[in-house]
Protein backbone atom coordinates (compact mmCIF):
# COMPACT_ATOMS: atom_id res chain seq x y z
CA UNK A 1 0.00 0.00 0.00
CA UNK A 2 1.03 3.43 -0.87
CA UNK A 3 0.57 6.59 1.06
CA UNK A 4 1.20 10.33 0.25
CA UNK A 5 0.19 13.71 -0.28
CA UNK A 6 -1.67 15.42 -3.09
CA UNK A 7 -0.30 18.10 -4.48
CA UNK A 8 -1.78 21.14 -5.37
CA UNK A 9 0.21 23.00 -7.67
CA UNK A 10 -0.42 26.91 -7.52
CA UNK A 11 -0.19 26.67 -11.61
CA UNK A 12 -3.50 24.50 -11.30
CA UNK A 13 -5.35 26.15 -8.46
CA UNK A 14 -4.33 29.76 -9.75
CA UNK A 15 -6.43 29.98 -13.16
CA UNK A 16 -9.19 28.31 -10.83
CA UNK A 17 -9.29 31.14 -8.01
CA UNK A 18 -9.50 33.82 -10.81
CA UNK A 19 -12.19 32.18 -12.66
CA UNK A 20 -14.48 29.98 -10.37
CA UNK A 21 -13.99 31.25 -6.65
CA UNK A 22 -16.35 34.14 -6.71
CA UNK A 23 -18.85 34.22 -9.26
CA UNK A 24 -19.44 38.00 -8.68
CA UNK A 25 -16.01 40.16 -9.78
CA UNK A 26 -17.25 43.46 -7.47
CA UNK A 27 -16.50 41.82 -4.26
CA UNK A 28 -12.44 41.87 -5.01
CA UNK A 29 -12.72 45.75 -3.33
CA UNK A 30 -14.56 43.76 0.24
CA UNK A 31 -11.68 41.51 -0.17
CA UNK A 32 -8.91 44.29 0.07
CA UNK A 33 -10.44 46.23 2.27
CA UNK A 34 -11.52 43.17 4.95
CA UNK A 35 -7.59 42.69 4.96
CA UNK A 36 -6.76 46.60 5.32
CA UNK A 37 -9.50 46.06 8.17
CA UNK A 38 -7.66 43.29 9.55
CA UNK A 39 -4.25 44.66 9.15
CA UNK A 40 -4.99 47.78 10.97
CA UNK A 41 -7.21 45.54 14.21
CA UNK A 42 -3.68 43.23 14.20
CA UNK A 43 -2.04 46.56 15.25
CA UNK A 44 -4.47 48.16 17.17
CA UNK A 45 -4.35 44.80 19.13
CA UNK A 46 -0.51 44.40 18.74
CA UNK A 47 -0.10 48.16 19.71
CA UNK A 48 -2.92 47.43 23.05
CA UNK A 49 -0.42 44.38 24.28
CA UNK A 50 2.78 46.27 24.14
CA UNK A 51 4.10 44.12 21.50
CA UNK A 52 4.33 46.97 19.03
CA UNK A 53 6.16 49.92 19.76
CA UNK A 54 4.62 52.47 17.41
CA UNK A 55 1.82 54.55 17.60
CA UNK A 56 -1.68 53.27 17.21
CA UNK A 57 -2.86 57.05 16.03
CA UNK A 58 -6.21 57.43 14.28
CA UNK A 59 -5.68 55.22 11.03
CA UNK A 60 -7.95 55.13 8.07
CA UNK A 61 -8.20 52.96 5.35
CA UNK A 62 -7.97 55.00 1.41
CA UNK A 63 -9.06 53.90 -1.76
CA UNK A 64 -8.18 56.21 -4.65
CA UNK A 65 -8.67 55.79 -8.42
CA UNK A 66 -6.00 57.38 -10.67
CA UNK A 67 -7.92 57.42 -14.13
CA UNK A 68 -5.19 57.82 -16.25
CA UNK A 69 -3.00 55.22 -14.89
CA UNK A 70 -6.30 52.84 -14.87
CA UNK A 71 -5.57 51.81 -10.88
CA UNK A 72 -7.62 51.63 -7.97
CA UNK A 73 -5.72 51.88 -4.69
CA UNK A 74 -6.54 50.73 -1.23
CA UNK A 75 -3.75 51.91 1.32
CA UNK A 76 -4.28 51.41 5.05
CA UNK A 77 -1.81 51.78 8.04
CA UNK A 78 -1.84 49.09 9.77
CA UNK A 79 0.92 46.19 10.34
CA UNK A 80 1.97 45.81 7.01
CA UNK A 81 4.57 43.25 6.16
CA UNK A 82 8.30 42.52 5.93
CA UNK A 83 10.07 41.07 2.71
CA UNK A 84 9.86 37.23 4.70
CA UNK A 85 5.93 38.03 5.36
CA UNK A 86 5.10 38.17 2.06
CA UNK A 87 6.77 35.39 0.68
CA UNK A 88 4.93 33.73 3.76
CA UNK A 89 1.28 34.86 3.05
CA UNK A 90 1.10 36.14 -0.16
CA UNK A 91 3.01 33.97 -2.13
CA UNK A 92 1.66 30.74 -0.55
CA UNK A 93 -2.24 30.59 -1.75
CA UNK A 94 -4.61 29.68 0.81
CA UNK A 95 -2.61 30.01 3.74
CA UNK A 96 -4.13 32.51 5.92
CA UNK A 97 -2.58 35.09 7.63
CA UNK A 98 -5.72 36.15 9.63
CA UNK A 99 -6.24 32.55 11.06
CA UNK A 100 -2.73 32.09 12.50
CA UNK A 101 -2.92 35.47 13.88
CA UNK A 102 -5.95 34.53 15.81
CA UNK A 103 -4.47 31.22 16.68
CA UNK A 104 -1.27 32.79 18.20
CA UNK A 105 -2.97 35.35 20.15
CA UNK A 106 -6.18 33.00 20.83
CA UNK A 107 -7.43 33.97 24.19
CA UNK A 108 -6.46 38.07 23.85
CA UNK A 109 -7.59 38.43 20.63
CA UNK A 110 -10.93 36.11 19.76
CA UNK A 111 -13.09 39.36 20.16
CA UNK A 112 -10.53 41.64 18.14
CA UNK A 113 -13.03 41.20 14.87
CA UNK A 114 -10.53 39.75 12.52
CA UNK A 115 -12.25 39.08 9.41
CA UNK A 116 -9.99 36.48 6.93
CA UNK A 117 -10.63 33.07 7.04
CA UNK A 118 -9.49 31.31 4.04
CA UNK A 119 -6.42 32.72 2.58
CA UNK A 120 -7.84 33.37 -0.54
CA UNK A 121 -9.20 36.77 -0.32
CA UNK A 122 -6.22 38.38 -1.85
CA UNK A 123 -6.13 36.53 -5.28
CA UNK A 124 -9.61 37.99 -6.13
CA UNK A 125 -7.88 41.08 -7.13
CA UNK A 126 -7.01 39.17 -9.91
CA UNK A 127 -10.61 39.03 -11.34
CA UNK A 128 -10.25 42.54 -12.07
CA UNK A 129 -6.95 43.28 -12.42
CA UNK A 130 -3.82 42.33 -14.58
CA UNK A 131 -1.30 43.13 -12.53
CA UNK A 132 -0.97 43.64 -8.91
CA UNK A 133 1.55 45.45 -6.58
CA UNK A 134 1.97 45.42 -3.39
CA UNK A 135 4.23 48.14 -1.34
CA UNK A 136 3.99 47.53 2.01
CA UNK A 137 6.54 48.33 5.30
CA UNK A 138 5.90 46.61 8.64
CA UNK A 139 5.68 48.54 11.85
CA UNK A 140 8.74 46.19 12.48
CA UNK A 141 11.75 48.40 11.86
CA UNK A 142 12.58 46.67 8.88
CA UNK A 143 13.08 47.86 5.24
CA UNK A 144 9.69 47.84 2.86
CA UNK A 145 8.60 45.52 0.50
CA UNK A 146 7.81 45.71 -3.53
CA UNK A 147 5.92 42.56 -4.63
CA UNK A 148 4.54 42.97 -8.15
CA UNK A 149 2.62 40.06 -10.35
CA UNK A 150 0.42 40.08 -13.23
CA UNK A 151 -1.56 37.10 -13.01
CA UNK A 152 1.00 33.98 -13.55
CA UNK A 153 3.08 32.34 -11.28
CA UNK A 154 5.69 34.89 -11.56
CA UNK A 155 6.23 37.30 -9.30
CA UNK A 156 8.99 39.83 -8.23
CA UNK A 157 10.16 40.48 -4.59
CA UNK A 158 12.29 43.37 -3.33
CA UNK A 159 13.12 46.02 -1.16
CA UNK A 160 11.85 49.60 -1.70
CA UNK A 161 11.34 52.36 0.07
CA UNK A 162 8.12 53.21 2.31
CA UNK A 163 8.37 55.95 5.28
CA UNK A 164 5.01 54.74 7.35
CA UNK A 165 4.30 51.38 8.54
CA UNK A 166 1.61 50.22 6.32
CA UNK A 167 0.45 48.57 2.69
CA UNK A 168 -0.77 50.27 -0.38
CA UNK A 169 -2.42 47.60 -3.12
CA UNK A 170 -2.45 48.85 -6.26
CA UNK A 171 -4.31 47.26 -8.95
CA UNK A 172 -4.04 47.92 -12.79
CA UNK A 173 -7.21 47.05 -13.90
CA UNK A 174 -8.48 45.20 -16.76
CA UNK A 175 -9.58 46.72 -19.87
CA UNK A 176 -12.84 44.70 -19.39
CA UNK A 177 -13.61 45.67 -15.82
CA UNK A 178 -13.19 49.56 -16.53
CA UNK A 179 -15.97 49.91 -14.49
CA UNK A 180 -14.30 49.49 -11.01
CA UNK A 181 -12.33 52.88 -12.58
CA UNK A 182 -16.05 54.71 -12.09
CA UNK A 183 -16.31 57.08 -9.24
CA UNK A 184 -19.89 56.21 -8.79
CA UNK A 185 -19.17 52.71 -9.28
CA UNK A 186 -16.81 52.02 -6.35
CA UNK A 187 -18.75 54.21 -4.52
CA UNK A 188 -21.91 52.22 -5.10
CA UNK A 189 -19.88 49.26 -3.51
CA UNK A 190 -17.83 50.91 -0.67
CA UNK A 191 -21.97 51.47 0.48
CA UNK A 192 -22.84 48.13 -0.23
CA UNK A 193 -20.14 45.85 1.33
CA UNK A 194 -18.48 47.80 3.83
CA UNK A 195 -20.80 50.73 5.14
CA UNK A 196 -20.39 49.18 8.57
CA UNK A 197 -16.96 47.95 8.80
CA UNK A 198 -14.39 48.94 11.78
CA UNK A 199 -11.87 51.46 10.38
CA UNK A 200 -12.65 54.35 8.71
CA UNK A 201 -12.40 54.34 5.20
CA UNK A 202 -11.93 57.36 3.11
CA UNK A 203 -13.13 58.00 -0.29
CA UNK A 204 -11.80 61.32 -1.95
CA UNK A 205 -12.93 64.46 -0.09
CA UNK A 206 -16.47 66.15 -0.05
CA UNK A 207 -17.58 69.61 0.71
CA UNK A 208 -18.89 70.26 4.42
CA UNK A 209 -21.60 73.48 5.33
CA UNK A 210 -20.75 75.13 8.14
CA UNK A 211 -23.76 76.24 10.88
CA UNK A 212 -23.76 79.68 10.57
CA UNK A 213 -23.31 81.51 14.69
CA UNK A 214 -27.29 82.56 15.92
CA UNK A 215 -26.20 86.44 15.22
CA UNK A 216 -25.35 86.38 12.02
CA UNK A 217 -27.02 88.47 9.10
CA UNK A 218 -29.44 86.99 7.54
CA UNK A 219 -28.10 87.40 3.78
CA UNK A 220 -24.81 85.82 5.33
CA UNK A 221 -23.72 83.02 3.22
CA UNK A 222 -23.07 79.61 4.84
CA UNK A 223 -18.70 78.82 4.71
CA UNK A 224 -17.89 75.69 3.58
CA UNK A 225 -14.87 73.15 4.27
CA UNK A 226 -13.06 70.35 2.44
CA UNK A 227 -13.45 67.21 4.49
CA UNK A 228 -12.41 63.67 4.28
CA UNK A 229 -15.27 61.85 2.37
CA UNK A 230 -15.75 58.72 5.10
CA UNK A 231 -18.08 56.22 4.01
CA UNK A 232 -18.45 54.01 6.87
CA UNK A 233 -19.73 54.19 10.68
CA UNK A 234 -17.41 52.44 12.14
CA UNK A 235 -20.03 51.87 15.25
CA UNK A 236 -23.37 50.57 14.18
CA UNK A 237 -26.22 50.21 16.60
CA UNK A 238 -25.88 46.22 16.52
CA UNK A 239 -22.47 46.16 17.83
CA UNK A 240 -23.50 47.85 20.61
CA UNK A 241 -24.82 47.01 24.01
CA UNK A 242 -29.06 46.85 24.08
CA UNK A 243 -28.55 48.92 27.69
CA UNK A 244 -26.41 51.69 25.41
CA UNK A 245 -29.65 52.64 22.93
CA UNK A 246 -32.55 54.45 23.13
CA UNK A 247 -35.51 54.03 21.01
CA UNK A 248 -34.60 56.89 19.04
CA UNK A 249 -31.55 54.73 17.80
CA UNK A 250 -32.97 52.14 16.75
CA UNK A 251 -34.95 54.23 14.59
CA UNK A 252 -32.19 55.90 13.92
CA UNK A 253 -30.23 53.04 12.60
CA UNK A 254 -33.27 51.59 10.44
CA UNK A 255 -32.80 54.87 8.00
CA UNK A 256 -29.11 54.20 8.34
CA UNK A 257 -30.45 50.41 6.69
CA UNK A 258 -32.51 51.44 3.99
CA UNK A 259 -32.40 54.74 3.13
CA UNK A 260 -35.01 55.05 0.69
CA UNK A 261 -37.61 53.26 3.31
CA UNK A 262 -39.75 56.19 5.12
CA UNK A 263 -41.96 54.15 7.17
CA UNK A 264 -41.17 53.50 10.77
CA UNK A 265 -40.74 49.84 11.76
CA UNK A 266 -43.36 48.86 14.37
CA UNK A 267 -40.54 47.42 17.03
CA UNK A 268 -37.26 45.98 17.00
CA UNK A 269 -35.19 43.02 18.31
CA UNK A 270 -31.78 43.29 19.51
CA UNK A 271 -30.01 39.96 19.06
CA UNK A 272 -26.78 39.34 21.04
CA UNK A 273 -25.84 35.83 21.87
CA UNK A 274 -21.74 34.66 21.94
CA UNK A 275 -22.20 30.96 23.18
CA UNK A 276 -22.97 28.19 21.87
CA UNK A 277 -22.38 30.78 19.01
CA UNK A 278 -21.63 34.01 18.21
CA UNK A 279 -24.72 36.14 17.03
CA UNK A 280 -25.54 39.84 17.20
CA UNK A 281 -28.07 41.98 15.17
CA UNK A 282 -31.06 43.51 14.90
CA UNK A 283 -34.34 42.52 13.56
CA UNK A 284 -37.52 45.29 13.42
CA UNK A 285 -40.92 44.40 12.27
CA UNK A 286 -41.98 46.43 9.42
CA UNK A 287 -45.37 47.72 8.82
CA UNK A 288 -46.69 44.79 6.94
CA UNK A 289 -50.36 44.84 5.34
CA UNK A 290 -51.14 42.71 3.14
CA UNK A 291 -50.05 44.08 -0.24
CA UNK A 292 -46.89 45.71 0.55
CA UNK A 293 -43.92 44.99 -1.44
CA UNK A 294 -41.82 42.98 1.20
CA UNK A 295 -39.41 41.74 -1.39
CA UNK A 296 -37.30 45.00 -1.70
CA UNK A 297 -35.56 45.66 1.19
CA UNK A 298 -34.37 42.40 3.40
CA UNK A 299 -31.97 41.26 5.92
CA UNK A 300 -28.65 41.52 5.58
CA UNK A 301 -26.21 39.41 6.56
CA UNK A 302 -22.91 40.45 7.88
CA UNK A 303 -19.50 39.42 9.07
CA UNK A 304 -17.92 41.27 11.62
CA UNK A 305 -19.29 44.33 10.14
CA UNK A 306 -18.58 43.32 6.78
CA UNK A 307 -21.93 42.80 4.38
CA UNK A 308 -22.22 39.19 3.03
CA UNK A 309 -25.40 38.97 1.14
CA UNK A 310 -28.77 39.83 1.52
CA UNK A 311 -30.14 36.36 1.03
CA UNK A 312 -31.03 34.81 4.29
CA UNK A 313 -32.36 32.35 3.24
CA UNK A 314 -31.78 28.75 5.04
CA UNK A 315 -30.17 31.03 8.15
CA UNK A 316 -33.32 32.89 8.84
CA UNK A 317 -36.62 30.03 9.16
CA UNK A 318 -38.55 30.91 5.85
CA UNK A 319 -41.61 33.20 7.91
CA UNK A 320 -38.94 35.60 9.40
CA UNK A 321 -37.32 36.65 5.99
CA UNK A 322 -39.97 38.69 6.12
CA UNK A 323 -38.58 40.68 8.73
CA UNK A 324 -35.97 43.96 8.20
CA UNK A 325 -32.35 44.45 9.27
CA UNK A 326 -28.95 42.82 10.34
CA UNK A 327 -27.75 39.58 11.33
CA UNK A 328 -23.90 39.51 12.14
CA UNK A 329 -21.96 36.12 12.69
CA UNK A 330 -18.60 34.35 11.88
CA UNK A 331 -20.23 31.34 12.67
CA UNK A 332 -21.89 30.75 9.38
CA UNK A 333 -20.11 28.91 6.90
CA UNK A 334 -20.72 30.90 3.41
CA UNK A 335 -18.68 29.56 0.56
CA UNK A 336 -21.34 26.33 0.75
CA UNK A 337 -24.20 25.57 -0.95
CA UNK A 338 -27.74 26.83 0.72
CA UNK A 339 -28.88 23.02 1.07
CA UNK A 340 -25.60 22.51 3.34
CA UNK A 341 -26.16 25.39 5.06
CA UNK A 342 -29.66 24.32 6.31
CA UNK A 343 -28.07 21.34 7.34
CA UNK A 344 -25.40 22.04 9.61
CA UNK A 345 -25.64 22.17 12.69
CA UNK A 346 -24.74 25.72 14.26
CA UNK A 347 -26.79 27.32 11.48
CA UNK A 348 -29.63 25.05 12.79
CA UNK A 349 -28.95 26.47 16.33
CA UNK A 350 -28.97 30.19 15.16
CA UNK A 351 -32.45 29.58 12.79
CA UNK A 352 -33.74 27.89 16.54
CA UNK A 353 -32.23 31.02 18.34
CA UNK A 354 -33.79 33.71 16.34
CA UNK A 355 -37.17 32.07 16.45
CA UNK A 356 -37.12 31.88 20.01
CA UNK A 357 -36.31 35.42 20.12
CA UNK A 358 -39.26 36.79 18.19
CA UNK A 359 -41.11 35.23 19.68
CA UNK A 360 -40.15 36.16 23.37
CA UNK A 361 -40.38 39.54 22.31
CA UNK A 362 -43.91 39.15 20.68
CA UNK A 363 -44.96 37.60 23.96
CA UNK A 364 -43.51 40.52 26.11
CA UNK A 365 -44.61 43.20 24.06
CA UNK A 366 -48.56 41.33 24.45
CA UNK A 367 -47.80 41.02 28.37
CA UNK A 368 -46.63 44.63 28.60
CA UNK A 369 -48.96 46.44 26.92
CA UNK A 370 -51.65 44.55 25.13
CA UNK A 371 -53.59 47.30 23.71
CA UNK A 372 -50.71 48.66 21.56
CA UNK A 373 -50.16 44.86 20.62
CA UNK A 374 -53.54 44.73 19.42
CA UNK A 375 -53.52 48.09 17.29
CA UNK A 376 -50.40 46.68 15.72
CA UNK A 377 -52.17 43.05 14.51
CA UNK A 378 -52.85 43.79 11.32
CA UNK A 379 -49.61 44.54 10.65
CA UNK A 380 -47.82 41.88 12.08
CA UNK A 381 -50.23 38.57 11.88
CA UNK A 382 -48.94 37.58 8.56
CA UNK A 383 -45.71 36.60 9.90
CA UNK A 384 -47.01 35.04 13.18
CA UNK A 385 -50.02 32.82 11.36
CA UNK A 386 -47.16 31.78 8.40
CA UNK A 387 -44.65 30.72 11.20
CA UNK A 388 -47.07 29.27 13.49
CA UNK A 389 -47.98 27.34 10.32
CA UNK A 390 -44.56 26.20 9.39
CA UNK A 391 -42.78 25.89 12.95
CA UNK A 392 -44.22 23.88 15.44
CA UNK A 393 -41.77 25.77 18.20
CA UNK A 394 -42.96 29.03 16.99
CA UNK A 395 -46.88 27.62 16.92
CA UNK A 396 -46.26 26.79 20.60
CA UNK A 397 -45.16 30.06 22.12
CA UNK A 398 -47.58 31.77 19.52
CA UNK A 399 -50.79 30.51 19.90
CA UNK A 400 -50.68 32.50 24.01
CA UNK A 401 -50.14 35.64 22.04
CA UNK A 402 -51.97 35.11 18.49
CA UNK A 403 -55.02 37.10 18.23
CA UNK A 404 -59.01 36.50 16.60
CA UNK A 405 -60.55 39.94 15.72
CA UNK A 406 -64.15 39.52 16.03
CA UNK A 407 -66.00 41.60 13.53
CA UNK A 408 -66.60 44.32 16.47
CA UNK A 409 -62.85 44.95 16.77
CA UNK A 410 -62.78 42.52 19.62
CA UNK A 411 -59.12 40.84 20.42
CA UNK A 412 -59.19 37.46 21.91
CA UNK A 413 -56.85 34.48 22.36
CA UNK A 414 -57.60 31.41 20.97
CA UNK A 415 -57.94 29.77 24.59
CA UNK A 416 -59.93 33.47 25.31
CA UNK A 417 -62.04 32.67 22.72
CA UNK A 418 -62.30 29.15 23.76
CA UNK A 419 -63.56 30.15 27.12
CA UNK A 420 -65.68 32.32 26.09
CA UNK A 421 -68.00 30.68 23.67
CA UNK A 422 -67.70 27.06 26.32
CA UNK A 423 -70.75 24.75 25.67
CA UNK A 424 -73.25 26.83 24.32
CA UNK A 425 -71.39 26.85 20.80
CA UNK A 426 -71.73 23.38 19.68
CA UNK A 427 -72.75 21.58 16.28
CA UNK A 428 -74.07 18.28 16.68
CA UNK A 429 -70.96 16.54 17.44
CA UNK A 430 -70.18 18.56 20.49
CA UNK A 431 -67.16 20.11 18.69
CA UNK A 432 -67.19 23.52 19.64
CA UNK A 433 -68.38 25.99 16.61
CA UNK A 434 -66.20 28.95 16.22
CA UNK A 435 -68.18 31.57 13.68
CA UNK A 436 -66.04 33.51 11.15
CA UNK A 437 -66.17 35.77 8.55
CA UNK A 438 -63.60 36.47 5.79
CA UNK A 439 -65.09 39.41 4.31
CA UNK A 440 -67.28 42.14 6.73
CA UNK A 441 -69.23 43.30 3.52
CA UNK A 442 -70.40 40.59 1.82
CA UNK A 443 -70.84 38.56 4.47
CA UNK A 444 -72.59 41.30 6.00
CA UNK A 445 -76.55 39.30 6.29
CA UNK A 446 -74.72 36.13 7.90
CA UNK A 447 -72.71 38.29 10.21
CA UNK A 448 -76.10 40.15 11.64
CA UNK A 449 -78.39 37.35 11.94
CA UNK A 450 -75.42 35.54 13.86
CA UNK A 451 -75.26 38.12 15.79
CA UNK A 452 -78.56 38.73 16.97
CA UNK A 453 -78.34 35.46 18.25
CA UNK A 454 -76.18 36.39 20.30
CA UNK A 455 -72.83 34.63 18.68
CA UNK A 456 -69.65 36.60 18.32
CA UNK A 457 -68.21 36.39 15.00
CA UNK A 458 -64.58 36.19 14.27
CA UNK A 459 -62.90 38.52 11.46
CA UNK A 460 -60.53 36.44 9.89
CA UNK A 461 -59.27 38.07 6.26
CA UNK A 462 -55.65 37.48 5.83
CA UNK A 463 -54.82 34.82 3.29
CA UNK A 464 -53.18 31.57 5.14
CA UNK A 465 -55.66 31.75 8.33
CA UNK A 466 -57.55 29.47 6.80
CA UNK A 467 -55.12 26.39 6.90
CA UNK A 468 -53.93 28.09 10.43
CA UNK A 469 -57.59 27.24 11.35
CA UNK A 470 -57.26 23.75 10.00
CA UNK A 471 -54.24 23.32 12.18
CA UNK A 472 -56.05 24.45 15.49
CA UNK A 473 -59.14 22.23 14.58
CA UNK A 474 -56.41 19.44 14.84
CA UNK A 475 -55.22 20.32 18.24
CA UNK A 476 -56.60 19.13 21.35
CA UNK A 477 -59.47 21.72 22.01
CA UNK A 478 -62.18 19.77 20.06
CA UNK A 479 -63.33 22.59 17.90
CA UNK A 480 -64.44 23.96 14.10
CA UNK A 481 -64.43 26.65 12.37
CA UNK A 482 -66.94 27.46 10.02
CA UNK A 483 -67.45 30.70 7.97
CA UNK A 484 -71.10 32.10 8.47
CA UNK A 485 -71.90 31.89 5.66
CA UNK A 486 -71.57 28.14 5.23
CA UNK A 487 -75.02 26.98 6.19
CA UNK A 488 -77.64 28.09 8.15
CA UNK A 489 -76.74 29.52 11.37
CA UNK A 490 -79.33 26.77 13.32
CA UNK A 491 -77.48 24.04 11.67
CA UNK A 492 -73.82 25.13 12.08
CA UNK A 493 -74.49 25.67 16.23
CA UNK A 494 -76.93 23.55 17.68
CA UNK A 495 -79.82 25.37 19.61
CA UNK A 496 -83.19 24.42 21.67
CA UNK A 497 -85.18 26.94 20.09
CA UNK A 498 -88.82 26.25 18.45
CA UNK A 499 -88.49 27.23 14.96
CA UNK A 500 -91.69 29.20 13.84
CA UNK A 501 -92.25 29.74 10.59
CA UNK A 502 -94.76 31.44 8.45
CA UNK A 503 -94.98 29.74 5.54
CA UNK A 504 -96.49 25.73 5.64
CA UNK A 505 -94.35 23.35 4.27
CA UNK A 506 -95.97 22.85 0.60
CA UNK A 507 -94.93 26.89 0.57
CA UNK A 508 -91.56 26.79 1.72
CA UNK A 509 -91.08 23.56 -0.67
CA UNK A 510 -92.29 25.75 -3.48
CA UNK A 511 -90.06 28.84 -2.75
CA UNK A 512 -86.98 26.64 -2.43
CA UNK A 513 -87.51 25.19 -5.52
CA UNK A 514 -88.04 28.35 -7.20
CA UNK A 515 -84.50 29.68 -6.01
CA UNK A 516 -82.75 26.24 -6.57
CA UNK A 517 -83.76 26.74 -10.82
CA UNK A 518 -81.32 29.68 -10.51
CA UNK A 519 -78.53 28.95 -8.30
CA UNK A 520 -75.77 26.41 -9.54
CA UNK A 521 -76.59 23.25 -7.33
CA UNK A 522 -73.21 21.85 -7.12
CA UNK A 523 -71.57 24.77 -4.92
CA UNK A 524 -74.61 26.17 -3.08
CA UNK A 525 -77.22 25.65 -1.07
CA UNK A 526 -80.65 26.93 -0.20
CA UNK A 527 -81.73 27.05 2.68
CA UNK A 528 -85.20 28.58 4.12
CA UNK A 529 -84.94 30.92 7.26
CA UNK A 530 -87.13 30.59 10.12
CA UNK A 531 -88.47 33.83 9.12
CA UNK A 532 -88.97 34.31 12.87
CA UNK A 533 -86.28 37.21 12.66
CA UNK A 534 -85.30 40.15 10.84
CA UNK A 535 -82.69 38.71 8.76
CA UNK A 536 -83.78 37.44 5.54
CA UNK A 537 -86.08 34.86 4.62
CA UNK A 538 -83.97 32.80 2.71
CA UNK A 539 -80.63 32.15 2.63
CA UNK A 540 -77.84 30.72 -0.14
CA UNK A 541 -74.83 28.97 1.36
CA UNK A 542 -71.13 27.87 0.34
CA UNK A 543 -70.52 24.52 2.53
CA UNK A 544 -67.43 25.04 4.34
CA UNK A 545 -65.36 22.42 2.99
CA UNK A 546 -66.47 23.16 -0.40
CA UNK A 547 -64.73 26.61 0.20
CA UNK A 548 -61.73 25.88 1.60
CA UNK A 549 -61.00 22.94 -1.05
CA UNK A 550 -61.58 25.98 -3.62
CA UNK A 551 -59.04 27.91 -1.58
CA UNK A 552 -56.63 25.80 -0.97
CA UNK A 553 -56.24 25.48 -5.19
CA UNK A 554 -55.95 28.80 -5.28
CA UNK A 555 -53.26 29.36 -2.74
CA UNK A 556 -51.30 26.07 -3.86
CA UNK A 557 -51.28 24.38 -0.53
CA UNK A 558 -52.64 22.31 2.06
CA UNK A 559 -52.06 23.04 5.23
P1 LIG B 1 -7.07 35.86 4.69
O1 LIG B 1 -7.48 37.30 4.81
O2 LIG B 1 -8.21 34.92 4.67
O3 LIG B 1 -6.03 35.48 5.72
P2 LIG B 1 -6.04 36.71 2.13
O4 LIG B 1 -5.73 35.95 0.90
O5 LIG B 1 -7.11 37.73 2.02
O6 LIG B 1 -6.39 35.67 3.27
O7 LIG B 1 -4.72 37.38 2.64
C1 LIG B 1 -3.58 36.56 2.92
C2 LIG B 1 -2.70 37.17 3.95
O8 LIG B 1 -1.92 38.23 3.42
C3 LIG B 1 -3.41 37.82 5.12
O9 LIG B 1 -3.78 36.88 6.09
C4 LIG B 1 -2.33 38.77 5.65
O10 LIG B 1 -1.42 38.09 6.47
C5 LIG B 1 -1.66 39.19 4.40
N1 LIG B 1 -2.17 40.48 3.95
C6 LIG B 1 -3.05 40.69 2.95
N2 LIG B 1 -3.34 42.00 2.81
C7 LIG B 1 -2.63 42.65 3.78
C8 LIG B 1 -2.50 44.03 4.19
N3 LIG B 1 -3.19 45.00 3.58
N4 LIG B 1 -1.68 44.30 5.21
C9 LIG B 1 -0.99 43.33 5.84
N5 LIG B 1 -1.08 42.02 5.51
C10 LIG B 1 -1.88 41.68 4.49
MG1 LIG C 1 -8.59 38.33 3.45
Amino acid sequence: MATGNINVSVENIFPLIKKFLYSDHEIFLRELISNATDATLKLKHLTAIGEAKVEYGNPVIEVKIDKEKKQLIISDQGVGMTKEEVEKYINQVAFSGAEEFLEKYKDSAKDSGIIGHFGLGFYSAFMVANKVEIVTKSYKDEPAAHWVCEGTTEFTLEETEKKEHGTDIILHINEDDKEFLEKNRIEELLVKYNKFMPIPIKFGTREETLDLPEDAPEDAKPETRTVDNIINNTNPAWTKQPTDLEDKDYKDFYRELYPMQFEEPLFHIHLNVDYPFNLTGILYFPKMSQDMNIQKDKIQLYQNQVFVTDNVEGIVPEFLTMLRGVIDSPDIPLNVSRSYLQADGAVKKISSYITRKVADKLKSLFNNNREDFEKKWNDIKIVIEYGMLSEDKFFEKAKDFALYPTVDDKYFTFEEFIEKIKDNQTDKDGNKVILYASNQDAQHSYIETAKEKGYEVLLLDSPIVSHLLQKLEMGDEKVSFVRVDSDHIDNLIKKDEEKISKLNEEEKEKLKADFEKVVPKEKYTVQLEALDSNAAPLIITQPEFMRRMKEMQQTGGGG
